[in-house]
């Protein structure tokens, strides 16, 4: 068995297991920022709509105020009603009653239509509120236990990160350079097995001849079509438990 040839396999599982961990660990703030997202959109819902009900309360507050006025302004006319000298006047003034009486009822009937209006808001507003609440609680649930899970992962990413400096120190600096390089070119996969004579990653064909050099286990070859190092699983030596792996 060659043993730079199974630090590499080993090399590759610390891989993949990594880039594994990476993902889970990358999903936690997505999620979060998803969660988040996803209260912010109700939250706006939630404020539009109080919003909505502060404008219509405001309104009625000035509707109120504008049927005071109205109606000292009523008082006013009957005052000079009481007090005219001609029947001129007296149409004149009688006319002016008519149309103030007519503006204060016009008023009313606004200020008992936005009254309606605010009681149906303020019963929404309350749903929203609470319905936001409970949202709120969820989110925080959530958010704290991907945190959890977030800083678990560190942890096993940590541990991970030791196990790779080990093996990375095992391998020598050459074939390093070239496994690394194979990482970032293909797509980080450096070492395939091979099977009935196939490259199990490209799925291409060994030529015979280097598949029965392989299977003799006197060097570390290359894939001739994707240029991945090659190993056997025939030989058992190269066969990792990734069970090993799984517990990091
Ligand atoms: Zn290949």
């Amino acid at each position: 068995m060659l043993d730079q040839l199974k630090c590499l396999i080993e090399y590759q599982k610390i891989e993949d297991k990594r880039n594994q961990l990476m993902r889970s660990y990358e999903e936690g703030p997505r999620r979060i920022a998803e969660l988040q997202k996803e209260f912010e959109y109700f939250e706006e819902q939630f404020l539009s709509k109080k919003e909505e009900c502060e404008n219509a309360k405001k309104t009625h507050r000035d509707i109120e105020l504008e049927i005071e006025e109205l109606r000292a302004r009523l008082g006013r006319q009957k005052t000079r009603l009481g007090e005219v000298k001609t029947n001129k006047e007296y149409q004149a003034i009688s006319k002016e009653i008519e149309e103030t009486k007519k503006e204060v009822s016009k008023n009313e009937d606004s200020a008992l239509e936005l009254i309606e209006k605010i009681e149906v808001l303020v019963k929404e507003v309350a749903e929203l509120e609470k319905d936001l609440r409970a949202r709120r609680g969820v989110v925080e649930e959530q958010r704290a236990v991907l945190e959890k899970e977030g800083g678990e992962l560190q942890v096993r990413l940590d541990r991970l990160e030791d196990i790779r400096r080990q093996v990375r120190e095992r391998v020598n600096p050459d074939l390093l350079k070239k496994t690394d390089f194979l990482f970032v070119k293909q797509a980080g996969i450096a070492v395939s097995s091979v099977e009935n004579g196939v490259c199990n990653v490209c799925h291409m064909n060994i030529p015979p001849q280097k598949f029965i050099e392989l299977q003799r286990d006197e060097d570390i070859l290359q894939c001739p079509h994707c240029h991945r190092f090659l190993y056997w699983p025939g030989h058992e030596g190269y066969c990792i438990n990734e069970q090993d792996l799984d517990s990091i």
